[in-house]
């Protein structure tokens, strides 16, 4: 009688459609991709804080992807994700989601109640002193008492994904939707052997996770590169592969469960990392994009000169002198100098060449402003209002703005993801 549960893919990739009018130019990123014979699984993403940003609500997010996918003849899997969903905010996305990205990144640090954490070391003795596990050049290696610190640390967050995992189950069904468990917006990076234990407790806890989004070592900040040691970065990922293998055969968690990287837009120089690793280990990723197709529309706009540059100029112009207020809800993730943002008398003058050489995320182009991106990217919020006049010129300038959607998706992440150079 029950179906066979959803199963997201080994490589899938999460792309956000804020105004919801790129579905089609997104889509045929991963169309390019399936006719290099590489299968990507799309999933459309738009978090709680973006949809109260521009006043949408999730079922527009899956009107779009559905009807991107019957116009282009997409009979692939695809999933459209409650990204960062909380008690408090998962509702409304319970009937249009069949992926559930659950944000319990708050509830780190809370302490579990009394005897929680040294019960659940006594079920796993196994996480106390070294663990050998394939593909670690050294045992992961847990003293009783950092055990312990890491259990009461975790353990209230990994209750935490299981109440909500039980609640979303409770209302669609199990094996009808996707899990992801995500604890990456948050201060201190999750080490291995904390992912290990997390891992563990999950499986306690029956959470049928598929991929999970830990902190790691770096900035990830929004729509520009890495900022951090590249070189820790692939030691990290490797290891945390390594862990998730080694926790599906000790713990029996679902043996897709792969990572999910998120803020994973732009973030170029740690591509080459994540598909040496990839290729190595076969293991698969979910790598999150979010708001960079946005940042999209502005440079198809901005192309074609007339309207849809002075549109983009006035984007600029309502957003520099609001940077603090559009920057707040992204502090951890937002790094701007503003002394180096150029003035909007200055920009009014550009032409559309200087403009999308600006914004364009190239950086061998001297032009190139990781500042005036960053401040655009959060600038969403200055588009969703202006209302028709946006989302008109963005059926004006269609081709423009496809061309540079579906060139950013491929050229710039699937390709170097998951296919290689
Ligand atoms: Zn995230």
């Amino acid at each position: 009688m029950a179906a066979e549960p959803l199963r997201l893919g080994k490589y899938s990739l999460g792309v956000g459609d804020r105004f919801a009018h790129q579905a089609k130019a997104q889509l045929q990123a991963f169309q390019k991709a399936a006719a290099q014979g590489v299968q990507v699984v799309p999933v459309w993403n738009k978090s709680n804080r973006e949809h109260d940003t521009v006043h949408s609500e999730p079922q527009s997010v899956r009107a779009a992807a559905d009807a991107a996918v019957l116009a282009l003849g997409w009979d692939r899997p695809y999933f459209v994700d409650a990204d960062h969903i909380t008690m408090a905010t998962v509702d409304r996305f319970l009937a249009p989601c069949d992926f559930f990205t659950l944000d319990v990144a708050d509830a780190i640090g809370q302490p579990p109640a009394a005897g929680v954490a040294e019960a659940f070391l006594a079920r796993h003795p196994e996480l106390i002193g070294d663990t050998a596990i394939a593909g670690l050049a050294e045992p992961i290696r847990m003293s009783r008492e950092a055990a312990l610190q890491a259990a009461s640390h975790y353990l209230h967050a990994v209750a935490e994904a299981g109440r909500i995992y039980r609640y979303v189950e409770a209302q669609k069904g199990a094996g009808t939707f996707v899990t992801e468990v995500s604890m990456d917006e948050t201060v201190a990076p999750q080490a291995p052997a904390e992912l290990l234990l997390i891992l563990a407790a999950l499986a306690d806890k029956a959470v049928p996770v598929q991929t999970i989004a830990p902190k790691f070592t770096g900035r990830f900040n929004k729509g520009v590169d890495y900022d951090g040691d590249a070189v820790q970065f692939e030691k990290e990922f490797s290891d945390d592969v390594a862990v998730i293998a080694h926790a599906v055969r000790t713990y029996g968690l679902a043996d897709n469960l792969k990572l999910s990287v998120h803020s994973g837009s732009d973030k170029f120089s740690i591509f080459p990392a994540i598909r040496r690793t990839l290729s190595r280990s076969g293991a698969g990723v979910h790598v999150k994009t979010s708001g960079t197709t946005w940042l999209e529309e502005l440079i198809g706009l901005a192309e074609g000169g007339g309207d849809g540059l002075q549109l983009a100029k006035d984007v600029y112009a309502a957003a520099y002198p609001r940077r603090e207020e559009l920057c707040a809800p992204y502090a951890s993730v937002i790094d701007i100098d503003p002394s180096l943002l150029p003035a909007p008398a200055e920009v009014q003058t550009w032409t559309p060449e200087q403009f999308t050489a600006v914004l364009r995320h190239d950086q061998a182009d001297p032009a190139f402003s990781v500042h005036v991106r960053q401040l655009l990217h959060v600038g969403y919020k200055i588009a969703g209002s202006m209302g028709a006049r946006y989302t008109d010129l963005l059926e004006a300038c269609e081709p423009s703005i496809a061309r540079n959607v579906t060139a950013n998706l491929y050229e710039r992440h699937i390709v170097p993801l998951f296919i290689g150079r």
